[in-house]
């Protein structure tokens, strides 16, 4: 079977990494936005994970016209009402990076042990053609956040974030172990029934 082209709906590198190694072995062909000459930034103005991921899987599939894939995730720290959530991209301001980001939620949770540190992270994912949504998914990782960033591995929020069962960091973890219990993962398994039988026709 020929497989299918999907559009990957994000200019994230780190995410096109993940993505193509939880797709290896489905029918299809993951490009990027770049490959196939388009450039577009979409507003993340949704109120959940489902409905960003919406805007991003619907908006390149419109402009492609090929099949689109979004991922929209976030950090969630129980002590914390669930923040940074939805807004996990944007809390430090927009020209600000990782690090930043994550020495925020750090200093957030200044005095906090034990349990007063758990922590999930959050994916939804959705796959959409130019007429609307074909599938989408959830997977979610539970965790504690680390006292201090550890690790060069990942990207993000993955240096503070210790899964469940684990002594290290998603940064000093291998990209094998994350890959293997991510929230990208496991959002991606659930999909897995709708990604077997694809098909481009319109
Ligand atoms: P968005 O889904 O592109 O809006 O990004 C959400 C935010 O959560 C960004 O700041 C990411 O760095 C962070 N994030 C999403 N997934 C992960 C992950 O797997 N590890 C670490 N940080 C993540």
């Amino acid at each position: 079977m020929l497989p299918t082209t999907v559009l990957l709906a994000s200019n994230n590198r780190h995410k096109l990494a993940e993505m193509s190694k939880l797709l290896a072995g489905l029918p299809i062909k993951l490009v990027t936005p770049a490959e196939v000459g388009i450039s577009i930034d979409v507003p993340e103005t949704g109120a959940t994970y489902l409905e960003n991921a919406r805007l991003k899987a619907e908006a390149f599939a419109r402009r492609s016209g090929l099949l689109s894939l979004a991922d929209d995730s976030g950090l969630e720290v129980k002590a914390l009402g669930g923040w940074p959530g939805v807004h996990s991209a944007r809390i430090a301001g927009p020209n600000s990076n990782d690090a930043q980001r994550r020495e925020l939620v750090l200093d957030r949770l200044l005095g906090k042990g034990g349990s007063e540190r758990k922590a999930r992270f959050v994916s939804e994912v959705v796959l959409a053609n130019s007429r609307g949504v074909v599938g989408q998914s959830r997977g979610s990782i539970e965790g504690t956040i680390a006292l201090a960033p550890r690790g060069e591995g990942g990207f993000g929020y993955d240096p503070i974030f210790i899964p469940n069962g684990y002594d290290r960091t998603f940064g000093e973890l291998s990209p094998s172990v994350k890959n293997a219990i991510s929230h990208r993962a496991r959002a991606i398994a659930a999909l897995r029934p709708v990604l077997e039988h694809l098909s481009n026709k319109p």
